[in-house]
């Protein structure tokens, strides 16, 4: 903290922060350059601790920097976890491990990692989760390319690749398209190429992802395809709390663009912009100071916002909405990360989970920018190897300090650990002097001030603070994850069974519009277009399966009405009601909301695990302030500020 001398953790940080160029800060505008202040701030190690706890025996690689970071704010590491059993406060895994809830099993802890998130951020379910939405919320979910899942989807793609090629006859047009085909579990770039046609499918069979390649990216003066890594941190699921750091990476390819053609669509070099591609290239340009990396192959999102804003790109415009991509990403999750919470917790108070995740997005030539990709686990390292075979000779691999990294991931971890622990304001100075500990140091006090007004949290919250009032209609899909919860078994399963649907049907007055015969047909066609297996009917349909089978359901009973999410909306209340006679209570069947002591808005997406989630927040909170909220019939158009639709 700024309040004790600082001790230089490298001494070449010194000359490193005084080569930095301080610009004004902006704060939730477009990323600007790190200043000095946040710079050195990377090597401050708090000399008093914190009454607070680490259990990092489950970091591996992640182990260096949170280490390092709970030293800078003075929380207590266990890297051997603790001898006396007690809990943390805080456990940091490098996976969702199976023992999850015995390791964590206090309700007053927090995890880094939520269960599922890992599988749930693979590339084709995060299509399922973000396609769900495209059919209900078409417009606001065009960031993501259009997308096919093989084996499944294959006919689909076909056809829309013959529609395409109707289309450009009819215009004249010899512009082909191109697409992306990508292994599911791949990373790294591995295994991806380009295709214009179908027939140059290696496997037809394998499990892939195609998607639409975007062809126009914004290209500055060096004509070098980029990408940016964004990082969003979950803060909470009860209550739910999405915050974006504002400093990120951008990452450079080493061959010049130009658009695919059939002689330079295997170029990956200018196609792909992952780091581990690229640095085995020639041309790769390391950086090892931060005045290097403005034309280095990765760069700051800061350095390279105010490069585009040089080349007339609005950045504060594409900054809102790189934002809300973020909320509308995690918000299209959210079902599935909301049912492997309770599979995972069903019987126990549960932790407090967290998690830091990767946002990979470009942005095309006319600014709008694109998600490419989610990482449940991003990178946290701050060093890189270098050596290793390149352009045919072989250099000894070794470990270089990775300035950027460092910029960026440190306050990153750093301020993500005193996120959860409720510390941010406190040490950016929000809450009142008094309350810190300069205020028994007069002398220092005005110093303090002056330091305090200087520095700003890496993090801020951008759900519900922020875009609440312009995305919260999109949490509506928790209706239809209550709906499901009723006839699952979430001990065992996240899957409803065909068993399952049965009782919905029965229970919620749908025999006459559905007959068992059409659901199994309809079940078993739908499981086959999310898992391409026609063995795996009997495990059930996923939620987004589920929801599939919904909107077959409502465009039956509700054929009159033309626009998707009112037919859904039709058929949740029906169910509602009917489930209401068997008497399922309502706050099993909705969110609850809750104005807090500063009237803001908290949203608990698991209304049961409210109880939990107070008593975590009681030394930081005045429980007495909080008044729940009277439950608001639902709106059809959902957009004034924070009134968020319930069944
Ligand atoms: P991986 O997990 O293997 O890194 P990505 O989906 O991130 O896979 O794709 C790797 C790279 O390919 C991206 O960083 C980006 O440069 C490029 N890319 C991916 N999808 C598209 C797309 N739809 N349009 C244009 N470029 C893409």
């Amino acid at each position: 903290s700024s309040r004790h001398p600082t001790r230089s953790f490298d001494s070449r940080s010194q000359s490193i922060s005084s080569s930095l160029s301080i610009l004004p800060p902006m704060d939730n505008r477009p990323p600007s350059s790190s200043s000095n202040t946040s710079f050195t701030r990377v090597y401050r190690i708090r000399s008093n601790p914190r009454p607070f706890t680490i259990d990092t025996s489950r970091a591996k690689s992640n182990q260096p920097v949170v280490a390092l970071c709970s030293r800078k704010i003075g929380i207590t590491e266990y890297p051997n976890a603790r001898e006396d059993n007690k809990p943390c406060d805080i456990y940091w895994h490098n996976v969702v491990y199976s023992d999850i809830r015995n390791v964590v099993g206090s309700a007053t802890s927090r995890v880094n990692k939520f269960p599922g998130m890992t599988e749930l951020a693979k590339k084709i379910s995060l299509t399922h989760s973000i396609t769900s939405m495209q059919r209900i919320f078409p417009h606001e979910y065009s960031f993501y390319p259009k997308s096919w899942f093989l084996p499944a989807h294959l006919d689909q793609f076909r056809a829309h690749c013959e529609d395409d090629e109707t289309k450009r006859e009819c215009d004249n047009s010899d512009k082909k398209a191109w697409y992306i085909v990508k292994p599911d579990e791949g990373a790294q770039g591995t295994g991806i190429y380009l295709i214009n046609n179908p027939s140059q499918l290696k496997n037809e069979q394998q499990r892939m992802l195609v998607q639409e390649y975007v062809a126009d990216p914004f290209l500055m003066g060096d004509q070098l395809k980029f990408d940016f890594r964004v990082y969003g941190v979950i803060k909470s699921l009860n209550p739910l709390s999405i915050y974006v750091a504002r400093e990120g990476m951008a990452r450079f390819c080493t061959e010049k663009y130009s658009p695919p053609t059939s002689s330079n669509f295997e170029n990956l070099y200018s196609h792909l912009t992952n780091y581990s591609l690229n640095k085995g290239h020639g041309a790769y340009v390391h950086s090892t100071n931060l005045q290097d990396q403005v034309k280095g192959s990765k760069r700051l999102l800061s350095t390279v916002f105010h490069q585009l804003e040089s080349r007339g790109l609005k950045t504060k415009k594409l900054w809102h909405d790189i934002k809300l991509i973020i909320v509308k990403t995690v918000l299209a999750m959210l079902p599935e990360v909301m049912l492997h919470y309770e599979h995972h917790f069903f019987d126990a108070a549960g932790p407090q989970c967290f998690q830091i995740m990767g946002f990979d997005i470009m942005v095309r030539d006319n600014g709008e920018p694109i998600l490419l990709e989610v990482n449940a686990a991003p990178s946290l390292t701050i060093d890189h190897l270098m050596g290793g075979p390149t352009d045919g000779d072989y250099v000894p691999v070794y470990r270089v300090r990775s300035v950027v990294d460092e910029v960026i991931k440190i306050p990153l971890v750093r301020d993500t650990l005193l996120l959860v622990l409720n510390l941010l304001d406190e040490e950016y100075g929000k809450s009142s002097p008094s309350t810190s500990s300069s205020a028994h140091n007069p002398s220092t006090q005005d110093d303090m001030g002056t330091l305090k007004t200087r520095r700003k949290p890496h993090l801020s919250e951008i759900f519900p603070t922020r875009y609440g009032h312009c995305s919260g209609h999109l949490l509506f899909l928790d209706k239809a994850v209550y709906l499901f919860m009723q006839f699952v078994n979430l001990k065992h399963t996240v899957n409803i069974t065909m068993q399952g649907i049965k009782q919905l049907i029965k229970k919620c007055n749908l025999s006459n519009i559905v007959s068992t015969s059409e659901a199994e047909e309809k079940v078993r066609e739908i499981n086959y277009y999310f898992t391409g297996d026609d063995n795996t009917f009997s495990n059930g349909l996923c939620f987004h399966a589920f929801l599939m089978f919904l909107h077959w359901v409502s465009e039956r009973k509700f054929a009159f009405e033309d626009d998707t999410l009112a037919r859904l909306q039709r058929l949740m209340a029906f169910c509602d009601s009917a489930l209401r006679f068997y008497g399922v209570r309502s706050a099993r069947l909705r969110r609850t909301e809750v104005e807090s002591s500063d009237s803001s808005l908290e949203i608990y997406m698991l209304p049961t695990r409210l109880k939990a989630s107070k008593r975590r927040s009681k030394s930081q909170q005045n429980p007495s302030s909080t008044t729940q909220r009277s439950s608001r019939p639902s709106d059809r158009n959902n957009n004034p500020p924070l009134v968020l639709p319930k069944i």
